[in-house]
């Protein structure tokens, strides 16, 4: 196996072989059984401009409510799903999910945009951006309102297969966003090359940045090297007023974290934001 070759045969080999044990087996089967009976949700965490305090759009994070286990976190399954490849049907089941939902999440006079996480192996299937367009087209929502983030390192996995799958996207109108941008080791030449609109900077930096001076410079550089790129930037992690402010003053324009709101399922997510709105925006 080398990390150029990626025929479905080499996929099968490669899923065959990390769920050779009895537990993964049995974690695999459940995993479609959720699928099949509509165990997983949609939780929703707002993203807010730091400029107007406007709900802009909401990342879809995925949970798993299983019937024993009761809500299970994205930790507990997601990497293991990437390495045998059902994280494609993850992906595929959330973008469905999301344009069902779609119109009851817009609101009047402006578009209300949703982000989905996308792993390697979403990156690497060639039919992923056409069949991502056909189940939004069936429900009327336009690519425009739809943020893929994508870590890193699922780019360097494969750059420039990346790149092209990144490129059609792009070009069927779909914003992209770098997640947890400076934690992993990508190239600068790469980002400069790939048609992203946003880059979001990793939590880690986000909460280091109230007393760690150079966590607050890496923030900073963060902010500024994604302006020149022309790039919009969200922070991850504002837990804190102090943090909001902060951020809003170093011109990042969006910012994300439990300070704003948790991800919640979607009925919550839409009384949250009425009240959001009613606090911090005057009509
Ligand atoms: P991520 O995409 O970087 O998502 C941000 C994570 O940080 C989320 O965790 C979110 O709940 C958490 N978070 C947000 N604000 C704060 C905060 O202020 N403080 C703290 N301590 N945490 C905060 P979550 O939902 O557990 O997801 C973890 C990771 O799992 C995600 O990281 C993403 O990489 C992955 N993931 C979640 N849903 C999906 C999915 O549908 N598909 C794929 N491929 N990956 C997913
Ligand atoms: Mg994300
Ligand atoms: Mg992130
Ligand atoms: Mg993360």
């Amino acid at each position: 196996y080398t990390a150029k070759r990626r025929s479905e045969d080499i996929v099968v080999y490669k899923s065959d072989f990390v769920t050779s044990t009895p537990e993964s087996l049995s974690l695999l089967s459940e995993l479609r059984r959720a699928v099949t009976n509509n165990e997983l949700r949609v939780y929703l965490q707002p993203k807010v401009s730091t400029a107007n305090h406007k709900v802009v759009a909401a990342e879809a994070l995925v949970r798993w409510q299983h019937p024993e286990k009761g809500l299970v976190p994205p930790y507990k399954f997601v990497p293991f799903a990437e390495q045998t490849g059902f994280i494609r049907e993850i992906t595929k089941w959330m973008i469905s999910a999301l344009a069902e939902q779609w119109q009851a999440l817009q609101q009047e006079n402006r578009l209300f945009r949703v982000s989905v996480n996308l792993s390697t192996r979403d990156l690497l299937s060639p039919s992923f951006p056409d069949y991502v367009r056909q189940t939004l087209d069936t429900f009327d929502v336009p690519t425009s309102g739809v943020c893929l983030e994508i870590t890193e390192s699922a780019i360097m996995d494969d750059p420039a297969f990346a790149e092209q799958t990144l490129a059609k996207l792009s070009n069927m109108g779909f914003r992209l966003s770098i997640d947890d941008f400076g934690t992993g080791y990508s190239s600068l030449g790469y980002l400069k090359r790939l048609p992203v609109n946003e880059l979001k900077v990793d939590q880690s930096f986000v909460f280091g940045m109230m007393d760690d001076a150079n966590d607050r410079t890496i923030v900073q550089s963060t902010i500024d090297l994604a302006h020149n790129l022309g790039l919009d930037v969200v922070a991850e992690g504002v837990e804190t007023a102090e943090m909001y402010q902060v951020l809003g003053e170093l011109g990042c324009e969006e910012a994300q974290g439990y300070f704003i709101g948790k991800p919640m399922p979607i009925e919550a997510f839409l009384t949250w934001r009425e009240q959001w709105q009613e606090e911090h925006i005057e009509a």
